[in-house]
């Protein structure tokens, strides 16, 4: 409250019932009256005001009340009388009112003559004559009265020992009333303050995923959270105020922990409340993993924290213990734990060596497998870097291998390392980089020494390969260019075979066709009569003679056709005709031995050489005519169709057809190769030189463009046939 000096206002007239007796006790029963009725200080100052403006007859009564603390100036409006004064008391003027009435030291009547700031506001309301009573409790300004608007000066100043009286009473009422409300207030606010954070307490307590439990500092539960009303099975109701946390304490653990809290703190601690609250006593930190026992006698893993509480001076109100389920942390660690286990026991035995190497490039890990590979122990290596596992001449590439997979990504390379006892061997390296935080990496080393020699063992064996193909290859060239040269050799050999034998049969004939002729004159008795012996011997020469001829125009032609100077004589003609000469040329041979000749002839035109077609048709002919007794020969054509022909080219087949000796399949081949001929009994008889058939295959495939076919059957006859295009181009 704000402190004011008392002194007198100098202005202010002598009070001339200052000395009235009356006036205490009159002050006291207005007070008494006002105080009946009033049950709390807003009730107080509405009652007063209305006293005093009754007692003043004054327009308007204001009670103000002093709320500034020190020496900053603040009023409120506690009453107003009239009630509808209230709005102009607390509208705008009313900081200068106030301001003007804090100044005030003692009680002053403005007649007009009230300070220039509020003059205004006063006179305007019509308020010309008005007092202020400053209500002082001891040294304590309390608050001030306001009487506006007064009727006469006489009046007030009749009645100024009274309200002194009054107003020095009421100050201290309103100072108590006050104060009172001021407290109150403040009980208000704690018990909110208290309230809120109750609610605060009660949303963690209740919500934490922490079981919380606090105690008395004996040990007695004093709460008990839904969390670990959860994790023991136990509820609060249970708990609190009945039981000590040896309740859910495996009590064999609590021993143990006393044992060896007592050594560490070097005085007993007895098994009991103490082992949780020792440390937490001592401000220390007391955290710890125990085995809760849970109402269904379960056993969990918990860690547990134990805080003091402790009043301002310092003295343990009690305790507090948060803990935590770890059985499911546990179980992640053992599964953790587990597998890598198993990924050690896999690195360990698998087929591969395994490293991890730190950023540094040394050894941090080094599985079995790369042990047993350089031959070093677990010890040795991993006192070891890259570099010095190497073969010298590898020359720390590995190291820089690896740093270039890290840049580039490549993923394996080959190199060589050395082994303890100073041999080497050949490893794929594989890397698999994570840019784990400490830039360690993991390495796959393969040895591949027996690849290695296996491939070094192929590649020796292909050089090997390769030599001796290109040996045989340079032996067959030799060889071809050896077999070249004899063939050419060999050609012109038959090449000069073929030109003597063309030149020897022309000198041949020359002396066989006198000899024919001169034979067939004296056989004919042109010359004079012969005898029968010398017909016989002539008869003789005479058949040898044209044997030795034919045989001889035989081996002309042969030889003409194989020394490539025979050429085709092509030209149109029709093939009756043809087939009609052969016919009746070998027509008289065949019907003497009373075989049939029958013929199914076709008129058809042809561009071919005739001459050469009418020989091997007349050598089939005459082959049939020789070995067939009985029966029948036949002589056919037709057009044929053909493979081989190209479309537009038409084929004709000639065909001799005989009820002959046949041929057996064994000389079916024979027939045609030169100078062959079947010997049995019943061909003995037969002439022939052996040149027919192998002459007309040449003639049909050479000159002719076609070919010779026979089918036969031992017996029963054959069948030779002819296949030529009808036109030869
Ligand atoms: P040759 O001058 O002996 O007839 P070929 O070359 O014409 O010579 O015939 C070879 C042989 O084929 C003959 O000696 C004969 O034994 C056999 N031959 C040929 N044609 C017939 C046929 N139509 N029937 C049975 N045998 C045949």
């Amino acid at each position: 409250m704000a402190q004011v000096q008392d002194h007198r206002d100098s202005t202010m007239k002598p009070d001339a019932n200052e000395k009235d007796p009356t006036f205490p006790v009159m002050a006291m029963d207005i007070l008494s009256n006002v105080l009946s009725r009033a049950d709390n200080p807003g009730d107080l100052g509405t009652y007063l005001t209305e006293e005093i403006r009754d007692l003043t007859g004054a327009r308007c009564v204001l009670l103000l009340q002093c709320l500034n603390t020190e020496a900053v100036t603040a009023h409120r409006v506690v009453s107003v009388n009239p009630l509808r004064m209230r709005e102009w008391a607390e509208s705008q003027a009313e900081n200068r009112l106030y301001e003007c009435v804090h100044r005030v030291p003692a009680k002053q009547l403005w007649r007009g003559e009230e300070p220039a700031e509020i003059a205004g506001l006063l006179r305007g309301e019509g308020f010309e004559l008005s007092m202020v009573f400053p209500l002082n409790a001891g040294e304590f300004r309390v608050g001030a009265m306001l009487v506006l608007g007064l009727p006469d000066e006489e009046h007030i100043t009749s009645m100024l020992s009274l309200l002194d009286n009054l107003f020095a009473i009421v100050a201290l009422v309103l100072r108590n009333a006050f104060i009172y409300e001021k407290q109150e207030q403040v009980i208000r606010e704690r018990e909110d303050d208290l309230r809120r954070i109750t609610l605060f307490q009660r949303t963690i307590l209740d919500n934490a995923p922490y079981g919380i439990v606090s105690t008395t500092p004996e040990g007695i539960v004093t709460s008990f959270n839904p969390a670990v009303e959860r994790m023991l099975g136990y509820t609060a109701d249970e708990m609190v105020g009945k039981q000590t946390p040896a309740c859910w304490h495996d009590p064999e653990e609590v021993t143990r922990h006393a044992l060896r809290l007592s050594e560490e703190l070097g005085e007993t601690i007895t098994p009991g409340f103490e082992v949780f609250a020792a440390r937490a006593r001592r401000n220390l930190l007391e955290e710890n993993e125990w085995t809760f026992i849970c109402k269904d006698g379960r056993r969990i893993p918990v860690n547990l924290s134990i805080t003091a509480l402790r009043d301002e001076e310092g003295h343990i109100t009690g305790f507090v213990g948060m803990g935590y389920d770890l059985t499911e942390r546990k179980r992640a660690e053992e599964a953790l734990r587990r597998s890598e286990e198993r990924h050690r026991a896999i690195l360990q035995t698998a087929m591969d060596g395994f490293w991890l190497v730190d950023a540094q490039g040394r050894l941090v890990e080094v599985n079995e497998t790369y042990r047993r590979m350089s031959g070093y122990s677990a010890q040795e290596l991993l006192t070891m870097r890259i570099p010095d596992l190497e073969a010298a001449e590898m020359a720390g590439q590995t190291a820089a291998r690896i740093q270039k997979i890290m840049v580039q990504g490549e993923d394996r390379f080959e190199s060589r390392h050395c082994r303890k006892d100073g041999g080497c061997f050949d490893v794929e390296i594989s890397v698999q980089y994570r840019p784990a935080e400490d830039g360690s990496m993991v390495v796959f080393l393969r040895d591949i020494t027996e690849r290695k020699r296996a491939e070094e063992e192929i590649r020796k064996l292909n050089d090997e390969l390769e030599q001796r193909v290109w040996e045989r290859t340079a032996l067959l060239q030799r060889k071809t260019e050896e077999l070249e040269q004899a063939n050419e050799r060999l050609k012109e050999i038959d090449y000069l075979k073929s030109r003597f034998i063309a030149s020897m049969s022309h000198e041949l004939r020359t002396p066989l066709n006198a000899i024919i002729g001169f034979s067939s004159i004296l056989l004919n008795e042109w010359v004079g009569s012969v005898n029968a012996e010398q017909k016989q011997n002539l008869t003789s020469i005479l058949s040898s003679g044209r044997h030795l001829l034919n045989m001889i125009t035989d081996v002309l032609d042969v030889a003409h056709i194989e020394s490539g100077t025979i050429a085709p004589c092509i030209k149109e003609f029709d093939l009756y005709d043809l087939l009609a000469e052969a016919e009746s040329e070998a027509a008289t041979a065949i019907r003497e031995k009373g075989v049939e000749l029958r013929s199914e002839l076709l008129r058809h035109r042809m561009r071919t050489d005739r001459g050469r077609l009418l020989q091997c048709v007349r050598n089939i002919l005459s082959n049939a005519a020789k070995f067939t007794d009985k029966g029948s020969v036949t002589l056919a054509a037709r057009i044929v169709s053909s493979f081989e022909a190209t479309p537009g080219e038409e084929m004709v087949e000639i065909a001799v057809t005989d009820t002959g000796i046949g041929i057996g399949e064994e000389d079916r081949s024979r027939i045609f190769e030169p100078f062959q001929r079947i010997v049995t009994p019943k061909r003995a008889i037969v002439t022939g030189t052996g040149l027919g058939l192998f002459l007309t295959r040449k003639i049909a495939t050479e000159i002719l463009k076609g070919d010779v076919l026979v089918s036969s059957e031992c017996g029963k006859g054959s069948r030779f046939s002819l296949r030529i295009p009808a036109r030869l181009p």
